[in-house]
């Protein structure tokens, strides 16, 4: 029998509503799911209800939430200020294909918080906005490559959906001919010499990069490769584009690039940004660069760089985002998260090393990470290629039948937000070192 079993067991007894639903669900919808990464065998869990850092599923169970709907609710769930905004903007316009002043005073918001961007444009999802990017990018400058990252995910969309999903060189999705992902160069992950050797040797539009990967459960890039990408990208002519969809306004108000002190020519945004429960997209940055998509300046079609949509930049988003970035600007929230992490880090660690388990620890500020790999990982490469599948699996449905979710069965991360305090950090550090007794009397590893 394998370790997880028994808790695979005890988790059918204790789901049996998801289970129905989701018999129903596959019926209707592919997979029966609307992004794999929620999928969980043999069912995932079908939640009713969500407040704080708790969501209780339909058939009663309540969780600590570590995913907080993909690290978006940095508040937690149903915040007072912004659900209340959100009420008020239902009542007096919600979606008006119109220009409204929400949406400037968001845009003069991201201003403020992230320095490097001097202009902003709001699409509706983090993919979108990465698409619109990659356009911008390749106006711009006038070239094609894009280079992109090893295992950093920015979205579905084509030209980025590439070493994505491990092995990195086979497709990381059916439907993406070579001619249509051709143009995408890869480049390793916290590797310097790697990844300038290659940059130096095409002509890149931009570099995009994820600085904290959530595919390398949030072990982040180093500093000095971050420098370096900065000074190869100036080198060769190729913008930079940090992808800042989890990472913005969480890890300080002005993001990642805040804590690097390196600045990128384009952010990417997403998730924090629509309050954390709208769906919403931003790409910003220089001017320079931006003013390319100014129908103003570029009348003509095919000299202006497109970017629009229905929802862009709709009221009841850009409220809802304004709202929760209010609430961000001081700093004070990722603060206390910030050390929240670096006490969450402390507990897992010695909680491994007393469970004898095999795992490093990894992450930054509110995110974090657990890895079952041979070696202390550093990129998403070492995270996919040597976690123990089947051990991280094991620890996930024995989270669950003791009422903690994450995701993913595989790579073991957690993001923290303004409900979780020490006892939640506890007793995930408790649950580890159990786990890792367990894991230890049952399984030689
Ligand atoms: N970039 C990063 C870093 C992300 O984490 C995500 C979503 N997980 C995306 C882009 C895509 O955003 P969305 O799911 O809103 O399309």
């Amino acid at each position: 029998m394998a370790l997880r079993d028994k808790w695979v067991s005890r988790y059918l007894e204790m789901t049996k509503k998801s289970e129905a639903l989701f018999r129903r669900a596959a019926q209707s919808i592919p997979g029966g799911v609307n992004y794999p990464l929620r999928y969980l065998a043999p069912h995932p869990l079908y939640a009713s209800r969500a407040e704080g850092c708790y969501f209780w599923d339909v058939d009663g169970n309540r969780y600590v939430d570590f995913w907080m709907g993909h690290f978006a609710l940095i508040m937690g769930h149903a915040y007072r200020k912004v659900v209340e905004a959100a009420k008020e903007q239902l009542e007096l316009a919600a979606h008006l294909g119109l220009e409204h002043e929400w949406e400037i005073l968001l845009a003069e918001q991201v201003k403020k918080m992230v320095r490097s961007v001097e202009q902003v444009r709001f699409a509706n999802s983090g993919t979108e906005a990465n698409m619109y990017a990659v356009r911008a990018v390749r106006t711009y400058t006038g070239r094609k490559e894009i280079g992109k990252l090893e295992g950093c995910w920015h979205g579905g969309y084509d030209a980025l959906h590439k070493a994505v999903s491990y092995p990195f060189d086979a497709p990381s999705s059916a439907g993406l001919p070579e001619e249509v992902t051709g143009l995408t160069v890869v480049l390793p992950f916290n590797d310097v010499d790697g990844a300038v050797k290659i940059i130096r040797s095409r002509r890149l539009a931009a570099v995009f990069v994820e600085l904290v990967p959530s595919q390398g459960a949030f072990h982040p890039a180093d500093a000095e490769f971050v420098k370096a990408l900065r000074e190869v990208c100036d080198e060769t002519g190729a913008l930079l584009v940090f992808d800042e969809v989890i990472t913005g306004f969480r890890l300080s108000p002005g993001g990642a690039q805040e804590l690097y002190g390196v600045y990128p020519d384009l952010t990417i945004f997403g998730k924090i940004l629509g309050g954390g429960f709208m769906p919403m997209g931003a790409f910003g940055g220089r001017s320079e660069i931006m003013e390319h998509l100014d129908q103003t300046k570029y009348t003509k079609p095919s000299e202006r760089s497109f970017h629009g949509g229905t929802y862009a930049g709709n009221p009841l988003a850009a409220r809802c985002g304004y709202t929760l970035l209010r609430e961000l600007e001081s700093g004070e929230v990722q603060e206390r998260l910030n050390r929240l992490g670096e006490y969450a880090r402390k507990k897992l660690g010695e909680a491994v090393e007393r469970s004898g388990l095999k795992a490093y620890v990894t992450g930054i500020g509110s995110l974090l990470g657990l890895q079952f790999t041979p070696s202390p990982p550093r990129s998403p490469r070492d995270t996919l290629s040597g976690m123990d599948r089947e051990l991280a699996e094991a620890l996930y449905y024995y989270m669950l039948v003791n009422g903690v979710y994450y995701i993913s069965p595989h790579v073991p991360h957690f993001g923290l937000s303004a409900p979780h305090t020490e006892e939640h950090v506890d007793r995930l550090a408790e649950l580890v070192e159990e786990f890792g007794r367990i894991a230890g009397r049952e399984r030689r590893y």
